[in-house]
């Protein structure tokens, strides 16, 4: 008999297939998948909006505590709309210009703890994949299964140039998304609060080798 988690925590580097993968199992599960990328995103892109420059801490810091961000599952189109002061950016979160800033931002401690408090609100509702940099070690630090994805710099830039090319967003070559992952990587490993890294419980599954069904299938098989 399969013993199911109650949360499940998915953390790894940027590109890994987290997303891709985390959608599988949270469908198969029935669960609620939940991207926490998108908030650091969204704050990202709001605090730029305002601004026009991420680098004062207490400014973008300020903006973030008072957004108002609203998730709404489109469940029609599969996708999850998300509403910034009443406004859908979905559509912008992805953009190279968002890559660029989003891991500066994320490393703001008051950008962190207003994020991470909602988060964790919806943690606590159980049934749930969350998938982020720090949900293994900060966010559900008790989630019964951490699972840690991790693929080479170069894997994880290919899977991201192709998924833009179906997506339209063909302004970035392979070797410019090549250079933000590593530094994407480097800054959220190197930053002081809730740096990126698996918990010590974690499985880390190299995904190199596989596709997203069949890490979803690793992770089921973990699951007895
Ligand atoms: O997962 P995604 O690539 O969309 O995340 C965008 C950025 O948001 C990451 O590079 C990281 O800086 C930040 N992030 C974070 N903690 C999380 C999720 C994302 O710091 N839990």
């Amino acid at each position: 008999m399969k013993k199911i988690p109650n949360q499940i925590a998915m953390d790894g580097t940027a590109a890994s297939g987290k997303t891709t993968v985390g959608k599988i199992v949270a469908e198969k599960l029935d669960y609620l998948f939940f991207d926490t990328g998108i908030m650091y995103r969204v704050a990202a892109y709001g605090a730029n909006q305002k601004l026009h420059d991420v680098s004062d801490e207490a400014k973008v810091s300020e903006i973030v505590e008072n957004m108002n961000i609203e998730l709404q599952n489109d469940s029609v189109h599969g996708v999850t709309n998300v509403l910034l002061d009443g406004q859908n950016i979905t559509d912008r979160l992805h953009m190279p210009e968002v890559d660029k800033i989003v891991s500066t931002v994320a490393a703001y401690p008051a950008v962190r703890d207003a994020l991470t408090k909602q988060q964790r609100r919806i943690g606590l509702q159980g049934r749930v994949v969350m998938v982020g940099r720090d949900i293994g070690t900060v966010v559900m630090p008790d989630a019964e299964m951490k699972i840690y994805l991790e693929a080479s710099p170069e894997t994880r830039a290919k899977r991201r140039y192709l998924e833009n090319l179906s997506n339209h967003i063909e302004s970035e070559t392979y070797e410019m998304i090549l250079a933000d992952i590593i530094k994407r990587d480097k800054d959220d490993r190197e930053r002081t609060v809730a740096p990126l890294k698996p918990a010590d419980d974690a499985v880390i599954i190299h995904t190199d080798e596989y596709t997203a069904v069949e890490v979803a299938q690793k992770i089921f098989d973990l699951m007895g």
